[in-house]
């Protein structure tokens, strides 16, 4: 089968990550977290001095843009890429309450933009790759093959999150997580540069009441009609 370009995107918690995890592994590709490569941002502007006093100073962040190493390095154990901070394996810290909190105004900066996007770019230019993020299929791929936007209400999204921090051991209340999830969802579909929007050629996939089998059968039949058509 021909190797395409898939591009996942939508609001937080509407398991783009889970569906393109199962693509990739299914189909052989790589899959990209793109998510995860902001909230690594993230993490650094919290550990080095880029919020003072509670306010964010972006200033500081760009300029300590180029000391910033994002790397994925596979994890054969888990099946999945772990994302590398500066050479520390940071899966577990970047995916704290804390960072969710601040990760969107971190995304909001359009040098961490450009930089993202261009390391993004390159390791999607040979094909067979899964990206998930907001931006997949307007800005950073706006020709793959197939794109798909998904979404779920912030109700049934926040509690899938909730779940998975309880299920981690993390101390949050189900109107916390709710609260980040629909703060987030108006950051990133308001912000100037890039903002979450569907691409017009995307499939729109609303998973409120689709499981995961069900979701990961109705991607797997769309990418092989497409593969067909190339
Ligand atoms: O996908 P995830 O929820 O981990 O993404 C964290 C945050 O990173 C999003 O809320 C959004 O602000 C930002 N993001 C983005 N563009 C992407 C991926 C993520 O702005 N392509």
């Amino acid at each position: 089968m021909k190797k395409i370009t898939i591009a996942i995107d939508g609001f937080s918690s509407t398991g783009k990550s889970t569906l393109a995890k199962q693509l990739a592994n299914h189909l052989g590709y790589i899959y990209v977290d793109t998510g995860a490569m902001y909230r690594a941002v993230a993490l650094f502007a919290m550990q080095n001095g880029c919020i003072n006093a509670d306010s964010f100073d972006k200033q500081t962040l760009i300029n300590s843009l180029p000391n910033i190493k994002l790397q994925f390095k596979f994890n054969t154990d888990l099946g999945f890429a772990e994302m590398y901070l500066n050479e520390a394996n940071v899966e577990t810290e970047i995916r704290t309450i804390e960072v969710s909190s601040f990760v969107s105004k971190v995304a909001e900066v359009s040098e961490v933009r450009t930089k993202l996007v261009e390391q993004q770019k390159e390791m999607g230019k040979d094909k067979a790759i899964v990206m998930d993020g907001r931006d997949i299929g307007t800005v950073v791929f706006p020709d793959a093959e197939l794109k798909i936007f998904m979404t779920a209400s912030a109700t049934t999204r926040a509690q899938r999150r909730y779940d998975e921090l309880v299920a981690k051991g993390d101390a949050v209340t189900f109107e916390e997580v709710l609260a980040n999830v629909e703060e987030r969802d108006y950051i990133d579909t308001h912000r100037k540069d890039s903002p979450l929007v569907m691409a017009e050629d995307a499939i729109e996939i609303d998973n409120s009441h689709l499981n995961r089998k069900e979701q990961f059968e109705l991607v797997l039949e769309l990418v092989s009609e497409i593969a067909k058509t190339i």
